[in-house]
């Protein structure tokens, strides 16, 4: 990871008549000779894909590659798998890249050449933003690109599960980091028993460094002038790995707002249709999709940029950007920190790229189409695990009679303490209020300044919003909240003839360290006994395998909820990880008690 939020993108020549060419490297691509036709021999045959996915028997397979470039192994995979796999298997493809290509590099190299799809690889490929991007390529395939150093990812620890390596960077003499022996033990050990490598290096010490990591090592033909390439294999009885879950038959989602329908969107992805428990909370015409950036880079605000691109990568985001007004010291040091295609200058602010706004409607539209019994009106009195199953119990809205259902997982997106499972989790509830002005004005694009929002849209201008933490329950808006918000409109629009004006009112939730919570629940009572005793230095390990809690957005819904709801759910299914170690602990809900006893650590 970089000091900075962003990397510099790689810079490429363009000789007539050849490959590109990375400066900084001063290596090509690929040989002169191959290309795609090369790639396809080398990684998507050598590999053996079309073969292996053909008769996949498990629900997903996993790819990593090391040197991401041009996308072209990605793309060629993609394609064969879109070919030969059953409905419902998905490929999550892992790619690490620390000098991602420029998009308009990008876009030239891909306008010269034929392989489906790639315009949807431009269209997802993300901004230079150090961290771990995950992006839905299409249904069945999921893209985790890593820009940063392949040691720092590694060093995680949390890659698994991978059935295929791409070795395809540099050459060792230009790039010996990526192929050194500690790189190429950690692949192994992330790896399954009888997980396949390919690379086009034949170099005696790459050999002897994936020997020395446990791979057998073969080599094959290589393609046209090029006399070999390298197969390597992992034995198969090198260690299983964590298995594969199977998919949980029954789901359900505690709240049916802004988070909880984003997870059930990321469980849609993975074709599982979740019961949604809501008891009817409130809905904005419009939301703001803003990130919010540290001078001090810390993990908030990378998590801040990388959940606003997820958001604007996977939902109808209004895409015009969003202006954040702030003096211009500010402005010149938060600039330093980002990469020109996150965020530029508009003269009194920052303009953020990937802001925006959002309709609510296309927030809460439920794209799952989940039919009328998936909504269960009411209260959820609590959840409970008990063995090898979830036990909801509910209060239907209409009925003096509770209900019990049982579920294989949970997702708790209320924030409602009275559940015992969330009871320990400090979040305090902030009433607030917008208003709707009709006014005879225009504005670009939504602002943020001074602290609060205007977003224009068809029904008028949503000023948002402000905090009453003397409020304790819904109430009608207040008179002198509204006279705030109009007054603030007033002043950035001072000849404004405002026609009518409508308020409301609504709750955020929030916690100590306005960050929200993402994980899997811990055991309570463990972790007390964990936090009383001096001698464990170990990290807590005591999580729930079937209950997530995913609440305490505060005032970033947009931005945090749906890339928050992808991790968990991806990590309740042990698929690739979309978060890397720092960020997951930041978000812990254990992170409160940990922290009090000096021993904040995601479990291993
Ligand atoms: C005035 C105002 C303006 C805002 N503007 C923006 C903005 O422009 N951009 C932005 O990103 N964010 C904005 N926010 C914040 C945004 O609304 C929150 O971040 C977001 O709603 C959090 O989503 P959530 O699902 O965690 O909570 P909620 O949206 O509050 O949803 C929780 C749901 O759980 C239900 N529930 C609770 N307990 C139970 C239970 N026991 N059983 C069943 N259901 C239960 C509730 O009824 C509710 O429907 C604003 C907030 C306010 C108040």
């Amino acid at each position: 990871m970089t000091n900075d939020y962003c990397l510099q993108h790689a810079t490429i020549d363009w000789p007539l008549r050849s490959v590109p060419q990375a400066r900084r490297e001063g290596d090509i691509y690929w040989s002169f000779t191959g290309g795609l036709d090369e790639k396809r021999h080398v990684y998507i045959e050598g590999n053996g894909l079309p073969e292996r996915f053909s008769s996949l028997k498990q629900s997903s397979f996993q790819v990593f590659e090391l040197g991401f470039g041009f996308g072209l192994n990605f793309l060629l995979t993609a394609s064969a798998w879109s070919h030969r796999a059953q409905p419902g298997q998905i490929l999550h493809y892992v790619a690490v890249e620390r000098a991602p290509v420029a998009p308009a590099d990008l876009r030239r190299l891909l306008q010269r050449i034929t392989i489906s799809n790639k315009e949807r690889l431009t269209q997802i490929y993300p901004a230079p933003v150090a961290g771990l991007h995950t992006l839905w390529f299409q249904p069945n395939v999921c893209l985790h690109l890593y820009l940063g150093d392949a040691r720092s990812l590694l060093a995680d620890g949390l890659l698994r599960n991978i059935d295929c390596i791409f070795l395809d960077g540099f050459a060792p003499i230009r790039n010996p980091d990526a192929w050194d022996p500690w790189v190429l033990k950690q692949l192994a050990l992330a790896s399954r028993s009888g997980a396949t490598l390919c690379t086009y290096s034949v170099a005696g010490h790459v050999r002897r460094n994936l020997q020395a990591a446990g791979f057998q090592i073969q080599r094959r033909p290589g393609y046209g002038q090029k006399r070999e390439m390298l197969h390597a294999s992992l034995p198969p009885d090198t260690h299983e790995g964590t298995p594969l879950t199977v998919a949980p038959v029954s789901v359900a989602v505690i709240g049916g707002g802004l988070a909880g329908h984003q997870v059930a969107r990321a469980l849609s992805r993975r074709g599982i249709q979740p019961t949604i428990f809501d008891d009817g909370g409130i809905r904005l015409p419009m939301y703001a999709l803003s990130p919010q950036v540290a001078l001090n880079v810390n993990p908030e605000s990378r998590l801040s940029l990388l959940g606003t691109q997820f958001t604007n990568n996977h939902l109808d985001v209004q895409r015009i950007g969003l202006q954040r007004k702030m003096s211009s010291g500010r402005r010149q040091r938060v600039l330093a920190s980002l990469h020109p295609d996150v965020a530029s200058d508009c003269g009194n602010g920052l303009l953020y790229t990937h802001g925006g706004f959002l309709y609510g409607k296309d927030l809460f539209t439920d794209e799952t189409n989940t039919p009328d019994n998936r909504i269960q009106r009411g209260q959820v009195l609590d959840v409970v695990e008990q063995s090898d199953r979830v036990v909801v119990t509910f209060q239907p809205i209409h009925s003096p009679s509770t209900q019990i259902d049982n579920f294989d997982h949970v997702y708790i997106a209320a924030p409602d303490r009275a559940l015992t499972v969330l009871s320990p989790v400090p979040l305090t509830p902030v009433w607030g209020q917008s208003v709707v002005i009709q006014a005879d004005s225009t504005i670009d694009g939504p602002v943020i300044a001074d602290g609060a929002s205007i977003i224009p849209g068809p029904d008028g201008f949503q000023v948002s919003a402000t905090y009453d933490r003397d409020r304790h329950s819904q109430s009608d808006p207040r008179y002198q909240d509204t006279e705030v918000l109009v007054h603030h409109f007033r002043r950035s629009h001072p000849d404004t003839r405002v026609q009518s004006i409508r308020a409301i009112t609504g709750q955020r939730t929030t916690t100590p360290d306005r960050v929200p919570v993402a994980g899997p629940a811990p055991d309570w009572q463990a972790l007390g006994a964990y936090c009383a005793d001096n001698t464990q230095t170990r990290p807590f390990q005591n999580y729930s395998d079937r209950i997530g809690l995913l609440t305490g957005f505060g005032s970033h819904g947009t931005t945090l909820a749906p890339l928050l709801a992808e991790f968990l759910v991806a990590s309740m299914m042990k698929e690739p990880t979309v978060l890397t170690r720092d960020l997951m602990t930041v978000l812990l809900p254990s992170r409160f008690l940990l922290r009090q006893v000096g021993r904040l650590q995601t479990p291993l």
